[in-house]
This record gives C-alpha cells, structure tokens and sequence, in this order.
C-alpha cells in the first residue's frame, strides 16, 4: 500500500504506508534530513519518528520556521521535568509544555518547593542530560503503564485519565517517560540554547480552590543571538513592570490570601494615588464639574433598572441576600448613582450641561487569570463623570471632555496614545440598545466632532458599550498589550430607564443625554501605567519623597538639614532627612535606588554659606546651590507638573 504525499510547493509523491516523516524529509534531499526539526502534517505538529497512514499535506519544519520553537520548548520542559524527577523522586508534577514566551513545568514537592535559588543547579544538570545528547523517542504505552510511572502523583493521574484511548502517544529519553506532547526534537543535544527564568505560584488548573503549585519558568532557542536577545527584550519588560517597581518602591501589594484583586496601598503608592487624586478633582472643578459622594452598595432593584443586571452580571458579584428580602448589590459601575443625584432635584435647561464627577469606588469580578497587579483588579477607584447635556449640546461637550482629557495627558507627560471610535457591531445588533436611529446618529456625531478638531483615529466595530458608542484613548503596557486609559461615552439608553427630564424653554418636559466619561481611568490603572512609562522616577509633583536631605554628620549638621525640612515643608514640598547610621555614599545610592528627584547633602561648607550640595535623580554629580534658589525651583517644578 502507498500513501500520497503533497508538499508545500504542490507537488506530490508517493510513499510507502508507514513512511515516518524523517525518512520522507531526507528523500527530498540529504540535507534537508540534517535540518529537519518536526512536521505539520494536515496542520498538525508531528515529530519526526511519526509513521504517517494516510495521505495528506506535509511540510518538513526546519528551525527556520516559527513552529520549531514550539517542538524546541516543549523539548526544553520535557528535559526540565526529567531532571526534576532524578533530582526530586517524591515531586509531583502539574502540567509543563511550551508557550508563545518559553516553557514552563508545574511542580509540587513535599520535601521543600522549587526556588529560585535551585534554578542554576536545575540548569547544570539539564545541561549534563542535553550534552550527553541521547535519543528522545516517541513510544505508544498504555495508560497503566504511565500510571505506574508516576504512581501517587493526583495531578498526572488525572491527566492520564483524562487522556482519549487505551494507549498514550508518550516520549522517552532513557529511563523517563513524558506525555502530553505534539512533537518533540529527536536528539536532546538539540535543545543546548535555553535558560530558566523564574519560579511563580499557580493554582492547579488555574481554579484558586485548588492547591498551588509551584511553575517554573523557562525559554529556548536555536541560536545563542536569539536567545540573548530574549533575555535583554525581559530584563527591559521587567524594569518597567509596575509590579516589580511597585515592590522596589513600595507603592502597593496584593495578597491573594487576603483577596486577589484588591491591593493595599502602601504609603508611598497612597501619597502618589491622593496627589493626582486631588489634581484631578481641582481640574474637574475648574472645568465645571460637581463632585459628590455616592456608596459602593445599593439595592439590587437599581441594577435592574439600569440593564447592568441584564448585561453585565457575569462582571458583578454575586447580590448580598440580607435575609428580610432587600438584596444590596457592589455597584461595578457609578452611573446609576450619579442619576439618583440627578434626579434628586428638578432640573432646568438653563442649568444643563450638568457635570456630575466622583472617584467612585466599584467592583468588579474579573476572572482569576486575568489579574494583574494594580493594572487589572476587583476593587478599583474610577475617575468618573457624567454630563447631562441637551441634545443640542452634545458635540459641544464632547469636545469639552476631549480637551480635558489631553491637557491633562500633557501635564503627565502622556504622548503615546492613539484615539479609537468604538461602534456597535452592525452583525451582532442584538447584544445593543435597540434603536438603529440613536446608533447611527450618535455615531456620526463623535465622528464629525473629531473630524472637527482634526484629531486622528480609527474605527472598531464590535467595541461599543451596550447602551452607545464611545471614544476610547488606547495606550501599550509595558508589556505591549493595548489598554484602555480614557473613555467618553454617549448614551441615550439610561436616561429612557430612569425617566430623566429637565423642563425646556418651553415649559415641556424633555429627555437629557448623557455622557460617561473617564479622564484618567481607574487610580489603579492610571498609577500602573504611570510606573511603567516613568520607570519608577516619578516627576517631582508625583513623587512620593520629593527631596532626601542627607546630612555629612550626624552630629554636626542635622540641625542645619532640620532647617531646610522646616522651610521646605512650608512650601508643601514631601522632605525627609536620612538620620540613619549609615555611610553617606550607601544613603546617597539608596536615595539614586529610591528615584527621589532631589538628594541635598549638607556639611560645614553648605551651613557656612546657607547652600545644598544637589542631586538631581540620575545626575552623576551634585551642584552647589543656594538655599532659596534651590527652594523657589523645586516649588515651581511642583506647580509647574515638571520633573528634574
Ligand atoms: P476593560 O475592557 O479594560 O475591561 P471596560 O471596557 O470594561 O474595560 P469601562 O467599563 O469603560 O471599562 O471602565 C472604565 C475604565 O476603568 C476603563 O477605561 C479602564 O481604564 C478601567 N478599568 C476597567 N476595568 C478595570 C479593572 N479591572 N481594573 C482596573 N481598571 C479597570
Ligand atoms: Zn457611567
């Protein structure tokens, strides 16, 4: 019998039924049986041991190919686990196989969890297995025998279990046995250029009800280049990461033992989160807005009438039953409250636009897996606001809103960000407020009103709120994903819920429109953002300690560093004077390792002559200066939202 084979040229060869894909690559050319990696057979990885039966498509993976990283890093996990089961006979083992970004092996040890202090070890010997360089080859055993492989471990056995048919596709290398994988290398000496990165918890199945293992992170590739330059393309990611940075600064901290998703703010984040929460409120203020004081839980009854309850429970928690039939509900958006303070008064067309503005705590459920650090929680803070306009008045306070939005981008320095128009998807009109009118209408206003200001921006079908369309401000996280940092949005929905009027020039009832709005999101997006895109150095205005005042000796010139505190706290400016018993220059690299915009260092010759020996942030060296000239710049800097 003979099976046809097709390859990616078009052309067609007949084969022996059985063929394995190595013995069809090196019928093509010698050379190309050297280089073979794996196979796609029908789309599908296949290794090269693999008997092909049938006819079908096949391309022959050359490391050339995007794929052979996948077989290389599924290979380094393969050989990660084997030498965690030589080295840890009684460790257990989750799940490990190759990801867009490496390699990973889900461990869990009852005589001491992996660290990663053991990492370099665990490479060496890796390292030994790889350079002995034996045959990795594909076996087909039964799932009794795998089960015995890994007699008493819960978590394989309910993969075995879990696996289709009587026999398991399996690989070995000597006297180890793995499953669970599409195609590995067939020489482990292949595998040489790899490293491992990092040790993280993670739930088993990635349901926090079950335990927690411990998964150890890695990455391979073909050549050393590549490989290097992964590393840098990491160390780069790992400096701007707001979670890293929040730890090293000491901004924030989230427990999942106390709660995933809710971070506490440690005093240095808390001061960074209170400065822009009162320039944010002052700005609103000045632009016209009220602020005003709602509570996070109200009757659920109000999210029925709202549509949230109907839309978006699945983002909610769960109702409180207080047991006498009120059901009190965690609001996971301010709207509806901020309609109650509308509608608490008659309202009159002479008043309209209303600003309505708070930073309104809610919450949301949003799934375990997608947390991370402060840039997605449960329990967040949004700079929220809502106008109620005539219809007359919507472009106009569209515009408004807009203008808002990007003078206070350029007063954080914000300029990488790109305007997105999120419409309905016209294929899925049901998941929307049904009024085709409203959506056309409303659609082509915030279109024509950025075309008006001549703003540049795209459009995303599908992306709309459930009651209109909205504009988005798009910005990347340190780690590349787009996020949403602003967000102004129209609605014509919620005001027909809740019956909102104002009465016209005519004496008439008629029906606001209104606006959602977020000029700067979420504090704890915002701040996640900010830490990334200022690596840490806060602007001076933002900066938890402003100036560290070090003096030369304890004894001699603390009164002198007392004095500028004093002065420097008058101006409002966050002082602290280093009075620990330490050596200046392990207090002035503290000072560099803490991004504190200005170190003052005072000894005799600063008190004699009333100066500072200043230090800006990441200057090499510092600068005499007078006192006061010293005093009146920070303070402009501050108001002037500028940094060193
Ligand atoms: P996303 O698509 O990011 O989940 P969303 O479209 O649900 O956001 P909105 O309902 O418009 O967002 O919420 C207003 C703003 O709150 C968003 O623009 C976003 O910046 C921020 N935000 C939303 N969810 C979270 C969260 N889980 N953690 C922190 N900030 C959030
Ligand atoms: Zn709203």
């Amino acid at each position: 019998m003979s099976i046809s084979i097709e390859f990616p040229d078009g052309s067609k060869k007949p084969f022996d039924d059985g063929v394995n894909v190595l013995d069809v690559a090196k019928s093509i050319s010698t050379s190309l049986g050297k280089k073979a990696i794996a196979g796609k057979f029908n789309g599908e990885l296949v290794d090269l041991d693999r008997p092909l039966k049938q006819d079908g498509k096949l391309a022959i993976l050359t490391n050339q190919d995007a794929d052979a990283l996948v077989v290389l890093n599924d290979t380094a996990a393969f050989i990660l686990a084997a030498v965690l089961k030589q080295t840890y006979p009684k460790m257990h083992f989750g799940e490990g196989h190759s990801t867009a970004d490496g390699f990973f092996y889900d461990t869990d040890n009852a005589d001491g969890q992996v660290t990663v202090n053991d990492l370099s070890t665990l490479k060496e010997k890796m390292m030994q297995l790889i350079k002995a360089n034996g045959e990795i080859k594909r076996v087909l055993v039964s799932k009794d025998t795998l089960l015995k492989e890994f007699a008493g471990d819960p978590y394989k056995e309910s993969l075995i279990n879990a696996q289709a048919g009587v026999e398991v596709p399996a690989f070995q290398l000597g006297d180890f046995i793995d499953f669970g994988y599409r195609a590995l290398l067939k020489k482990a000496g292949e595998a040489k250029v790899f490293d491992l990165l990092s040790v993280a918890g993670a739930y088993w199945q990635g349901k926090s009800s079950n335990p927690m293992l411990q998964r150890i992170y890695g990455t391979a590739f073909y050549k050393q280049a590549d490989l290097d330059a992964d590393l840098k393309r990491r160390s780069e990611i790992k400096e701007r990461d707001h979670r890293t940075l929040g730890r090293e600064l000491d901004l924030f901290f989230v427990d999942p033992k106390v709660g995933a998703g809710l971070p506490y703010w440690m005093p240095n984040g808390a001061t960074i989160r209170r400065t822009i929460e009162r320039y944010i409120i002052d700005r609103e203020v000045a632009a016209g807005y009220e602020h005003v004081y709602t509570p996070v839980l109200a009757n659920l009854d109000l999210y029925k009438q709202s549509g949230h309850w109907d839309h978006y429970r699945d983002d909610m928690f769960p109702p409180m039953d207080m047991g006498d039939g009120e059901m009190l509900e965690l609001r996971p958006m301010n709207c509806p409250s901020h309609i109650q303070i509308y509608q608490h008064h008659l309202r009159s067309y002479r008043e309209l636009p209303i600003r309505i503005a708070e930073l309104g705590m809610m919450h949301r459920y949003e799934k375990s897996g997608a947390l991370s650090g402060l840039q997605r929680v449960r329990e967040m803070t949004l700079n929220d606001g809502h106008t109620f306009v005539r219809p007359d008045q919507i472009q106009d306070e569209f515009k408004n809103i807009l203008k808002l939005m990007m003078s206070v981008y350029d007063d954080f320095d914000i300029t990488d960000y790109t305007f997105r128009l999120s419409y309905r998807d016209p294929q899925n009109t049901e998941k929307y407020f049904d009024d085709d009118e409203m959506w056309n209408k409303s659609q082509a206003m915030l279109k024509g009103a950025m075309d008006d200001l001549g703003l540049d921006y795209y459009e995303a079908e599908g992306e709309a709120a459930f009651y209109g369309p909205k504009l988005d401000v798009q910005t990347k996280t340190a780690l590349g994903n787009d996020e949403t940092l602003s967000t102004i949005q129209l609605d014509f929905m919620m005001p027909e819920k809740f019956h909102l009027v104002y009465t016209g020039e005519d004496g008439e009832e008629h029906r606001p429109v209104m606006i959602h709005r977020g000029v700067i999101s979420t504090m704890e997006r915002f701040i996640a953002y900010l830490t990334e895109i200022y690596k840490g150095a806060f602007p001076t205005w933002l900066a938890p300690t402003q100036v560290d005042i070090i003096p030369v000796n304890l004894d001699l010139h603390v009164k002198y560093a007392e004095t500028i505190q004093k002065q420097l706290l008058a101006e409002g400016i966050r002082v602290k004077i280093d009075k620990r018993n330490e050596k200046m220059g392990y207090k002035i690299r503290e000072a560099q390792t803490q991004k504190i915009p200005y170190t003052l260092v005072v000894g005799d010759q600063e008190v004699e002559d009333a100066t500072v020996s200043v230090r800006p942030y990441s200057a090499d060296k510092p600068e005499k200066e007078d006192l006061n000239v010293f005093l009146d710049s920070v303070v402009a800097e501050v108001h002037n939202y500028s940094r060193t």
